[in-house]
């Protein structure tokens, strides 16, 4: 999509503080962090949310998984993260990137974020 700013940013048109560039998924610092850690994994292909997600797509999911979980040993989240995906204007999506949220950093609370 040529006006998504996630598949700018995956591009690399747009800048962003890279943690992984490879196997069609792309993560990157959040501009405006909700905990110490807030990163965000995204496929590089644009799927505009988790609604959009299908048989023939869903192989670069379980890759953002993967990713997730080497980011959470290489950025040192042994004590626990959360994920989160934003769907749809009733799930309080900004960007219609698909996108998975990563938080950590402190104790979260026990409800959403
Ligand atoms: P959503 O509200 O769609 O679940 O999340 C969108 C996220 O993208 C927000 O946390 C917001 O801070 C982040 N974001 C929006 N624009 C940019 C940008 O240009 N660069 C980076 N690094 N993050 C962005
Ligand atoms: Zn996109």
């Amino acid at each position: 999509m040529s006006d998504c700013i996630f598949c700018k940013i995956a591009a690399g048109e747009i800048p962003s503080s890279c943690l992984y560039d490879g196997d069609g998924v792309y993560a990157f610092k959040d501009i405006n962090p909700q905990a110490p850690v807030h990163f965000l994994v995204i496929p590089k292909e644009h799927i505009g949310s988790a609604a959009e997600i299908t048989p023939e797509n869903s192989h670069i999911i379980s890759k953002c998984f993967e990713v997730i979980s080497s980011l959470a040993k290489t950025q040192g989240l042994e004590k626990g993260f959360r994920v989160i995906t934003n769907c749809g204007s009733d799930g309080g999506q900004t960007v219609p990137h698909l996108h998975f949220h990563v938080l950590a950093g402190k104790k979260l609370g026990e409800r959403l974020v």
